[in-house]
Formats: C-alpha cells, structure tokens, sequence
C-alpha cells in the first residue's frame, strides 16, 4: 500500500479527485437553491494549484 507522500504525488490520484468533484457539484448543482429552489449558476475558472507531481496535466 503506497504512503501518503506517494499518493499525493501520483498524478491518478487528482484525476479521481477531480472526477469525484465534477459529480459532487453536478449532485449539488441539480438540486437547485436549497432556499428558493431556483437555478445554481456556477462558473469555471482557471485554478493556480500548488504543489503535487510534475506531470498533472492542466
Ligand atoms: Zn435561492
């Protein structure tokens, strides 16, 4: 079983965090306001991420 460090530097695991990201929020984002019930708008923006492996593609 990989360490830690390992795993934080292996480029899959941000692969399945992000994949699991993208369903929580479409989860959340289809359930509407919890106040109003109305639309969630949401927008994408450029992330600067630091640190973790060399070769995370964009
Ligand atoms: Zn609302």
């Amino acid at each position: 079983m990989p360490n830690d460090v390992d795993l934080a530097m292996d480029p899959r695991f941000y692969l399945v965090l992000h994949r699991i990201d993208r369903e929580l929020a479409e989860e959340t984002r289809a359930k509407g306001c919890p106040f109003c019930g109305g639309a969630l708008h949401y927008a994408t923006y450029r992330r600067a991420p630091r640190g973790g492996p060399e070769d995370l593609l964009e």
